[in-house]
């Protein structure tokens, strides 16, 4: 699978500041957006979750702490804050409301690529989609999945069609054996508030595709109060 860099997300209203972050992650193979206010950065959000978000606290349009928590409060994704020198009220008041580190300005790149890393290192990877979908077979606990046909075939060698629907579920499954996968993963990263039913349902029906019991569901397995989880070896080809 081609690997797909991690996206950052840059909130910062200096721009000279925004542009040197933004240079010290390209030149390490992240891919970053910038945005310049909090209203901005959530409409981003809602368009796609990053994978990490490193945040300037003292923005023009919206209490840091207040974007801390709103964000924190939707979406799982690493979060570094930037502070200035001597906020030690900020440091400690980001830490508790949520953030996983903080760098202190003006800072060093390479500390601030590596406080970037280790926080990646916390959180498993939005899920993407196998890169040539049109080419991809995974074989898994006896079944076999088509994702250019969509096409499901049994340990018995029966063949089923899923819906894109279904079949886009499945493949984000697949991406992550045995990883718990949040509802907003499975997603896409799309916010989910609205559509938490919607993949419940979709999940129930992809059981019904493996004849798993939901109460006792062993491929699809529900992890309570985090998501789901596919409990299989995945081999593509
Ligand atoms: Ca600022």
């Amino acid at each position: 699978m081609t690997r797909n860099p991690e996206l950052i997300y840059v909130v910062e209203d200096e721009l000279d500041v925004a542009r040197l972050i933004r240079a010290a992650l390209e030149k390490f193979g992240f891919r970053t957006e910038v945005f310049r206010t909090a209203e901005a950065f959530f409409h981003g959000v809602r368009h796609r979750v990053p994978d990490l978000v490193i945040l300037d606290l003292g923005l023009p349009d919206m209490d840091g702490m207040a974007v801390l928590q709103q964000l924190r409060s939707k979406h799982t994704c690493g979060l570094l804050v930037l502070t200035g020198r001597g906020d030690v009220y900020d440091r400690v008041m980001g830490l508790e409301l949520g953030a996983d580190d903080y760098v202190v300005k003006p800072y060093e790149p390479r500390e601030m690529i590596a406080r970037v890393r280790s926080i990646l290192r916390r959180y498993p990877r939005q899920p993407v989609v196998p890169a040539d979908p049109t080419q991809r077979v995974a074989e898994f606990a006896g079944w076999r999945f088509e994702t250019g046909s969509n096409t499901l075939v049994g340990p018995d060698g029966q063949q089923e069609t899923l819906s894109t629907a279904e079949a886009q579920l499945l493949s984000v499954l697949l991406a992550h054996p045995n990883h718990i996968l949040t509802r907003e993963q499975l997603l896409g990263g799309r916010d989910v508030s609205a559509l938490d039913r919607s993949i419940d349902l979709r999940i129930s029906r992809l059981r019904r595709r493996f004849e798993e019991n939901p109460q006792h569901a062993k491929l699809i397995k529900t992890v309570y109060g985090a998501g789901y989880l596919l409990a299989a070896t995945v081999t593509w080809s």
